[in-house]
């Protein structure tokens, strides 16, 4: 009886299937079809070159072994590899005899076209799109940050060769997610010049996917990603709903991982709060280390803003620096913005670098969303400052300490909230907007002769401002 393709392989695999780990096996051998079985050559067809190669590194032992128990001592394994699907399954053949199922089996395909990598030359150069700035010099450590940043240093040390992998950086915008992703993959060619590195942001691979869907060259897409020894894959929640490029990244990541390189990640939010994202891509992002960039506290702010000034050669008063990290809580690079922001002003319109400046700086980038304080905190924080009921801020007395703490409160919530003046006028027992603009000018007087009381507004300043 002669046995068909089918049965044949099916054997095979189970005797596979017992031998090696259920990943290595889902990965290597579930893809492969057989397409052909003349006497004792079986001709199995694999997804790409690469998979080939890898099979023949790996597993040809173990191959030879099992076909020849299916077929006897005669049997030979063939590959075929298929050069693309959209293209009717054109497929590419052996050249020189029949595939041996030892380790000069298979072939190489007559014409692997290859529009990423430069033909017979094996090691193409990848330029690793990075950003040199990026380092970890100027990557400030702080409490939010020393898990991440040291995963980081470890991983760049020895690329592949921890257990963060892979190293899912995550956390909110601006908090050095692409500085500390790209420090590694710096740090990395540092110590190793011959490692291939590789930056992308998730926008750029779905883009290069796009293009090599057109263009027939998903094979060689892959191909050429699977050369890469360290893979910087930034913004992942951009892969979200995204199923074709979600599925060739899969065999890349798994490509990567298996051969033990790295593979590092950033994203927005946990892996597991990624919606539309393939329940195995989430589970895989869960092999190695995930953590988290935090926002950073006050006084990793105010290291981070004067290294920045240091490196720019931009000096601010400390009462200013003081003034900006107190209200830039959550997002470095709004901190950077505050900062070029004041120097543009301080240069191209000659102000003077004082806390009034970094006031207007500040109110500009501080968004809606951060200041949640509320007319009434003001006035709360205030009349307790004075020592005096709140009620009496928005009662018609004139007595000469309501009348400031009043003038004071409406000065505050000017400056703190984004309200008009006609609602702030309002809270203060109906009073109307020239008022408001009476007192917070009132206020700007005073701050501007009487050096306690300026102390006074700055410090309750601080206060509302780290409250909100
Ligand atoms: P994300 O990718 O998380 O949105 P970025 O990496 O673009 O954030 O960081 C925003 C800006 O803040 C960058 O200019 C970066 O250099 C700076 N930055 C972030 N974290 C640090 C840090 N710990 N030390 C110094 N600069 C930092
Ligand atoms: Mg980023």
């Amino acid at each position: 009886m002669t046995k068909d393709r089918y049965t044949v392989w099916e054997n095979c695999l189970r005797t596979i299937k017992s031998s090696i780990g259920a990943q290595s096996y889902k990965t290597w051998f579930e893809p492969i079809k057989p397409v052909a079985l003349d006497d004792a050559v079986l001709t199995i067809q694999v997804p790409n070159k690469f998979f080939y190669e890898w099979l023949e590194e790996h597993y040809v032992g173990l191959l030879k072994a099992t076909i020849q128990k299916e077929l006897g001592d005669q049997a030979k394994l063939e590959y075929q590899i298929l050069m693309s699907q959209a293209n009717g399954e054109r497929q590419a053949n052996g050249n020189g005899g029949r595939g041996h199922s030892d380790s000069s089996l298979g072939f190489m395909p007559d014409a692997f076209m290859n529009p990423f990598v430069i033909p017979g030359i094996k090691q193409v150069k990848v330029d690793p799109h990075l950003n040199k700035n990026y380092h970890f010099d100027n990557f400030i450590e702080g409490d939010c940050n020393k898990l991440a940043r040291s995963a980081g240093m470890a991983v760049a040390k020895k690329p592949g060769g921890t257990a963060f992998n892979p190293l899912v950086i995550y956390g909110q915008v601006g908090l050095g997610k692409t500085h500390l992703a790209q420090a590694i993959g710096n740090e990395a060619l540092k110590t190793n010049k011959s490692k291939t590195v590789l930056y992308g942001t998730t926008e750029s691979f779905t883009n290069q996917i796009i293009q090599a869907i057109k263009n027939n060259a998903v094979n060689e897409f892959v191909a050429y990603y699977q050369n890469i020894d360290i893979l910087i894959l930034d913004d992942i929640q951009f892969l979200a709903n995204k199923v074709k490029t979600q599925e060739i990244f899969f065999h890349i990541f798994n490509h990567l991982h298996q051969s033990g390189r790295q593979i590092i990640l950033t994203s927005d939010r946990p892996p597991k709060d990624l919606e539309g994202m393939e329940e195995r891509l989430i589970s895989r992002f869960k092999w190695g280390l995930t953590t988290d960039l935090q926002a950073p506290d006050l006084e990793t702010r105010i290291a981070i803003l004067e290294a920045k000034m240091q490196h720019d050669g931009i000096v601010l008063p400390r009462e200013v620096v003081e003034y900006v990290c107190y209200n830039i809580k959550d997002n470095i690079r709004e901190l950077e913005g505050v900062l070029n922001s004041i120097a543009a002003q301080a240069s191209l319109n000659q102000r003077t670098i004082d806390v009034d400046l970094a006031r207007e700086v500040v109110r500009k980038f501080v968004k809606e969303a951060h200041r949640e304080l509320t007319l009434a905190h003001i006035q709360e924080q205030v009349a307790e400052h004075y020592n005096i009921p709140v009620d009496k801020l928005r009662a018609k007395t004139r007595k000469r300490p309501v009348v400031i703490a009043r003038q004071l409160s409406m000065f505050l919530a000017k400056n703190l909230t984004n309200k008009s003046l006609k609602t702030i006028g309002e809270m203060f027992g109906g009073r109307d907007h020239s008022t408001v603009i009476y007192s917070c000018r009132a206020v700007q007087d005073m701050m501007d002769t009487d050096r306690e009381f300026r102390s006074t507004v700055e410090s309750l300043e601080k206060q509302l401002s780290m409250a909100s």
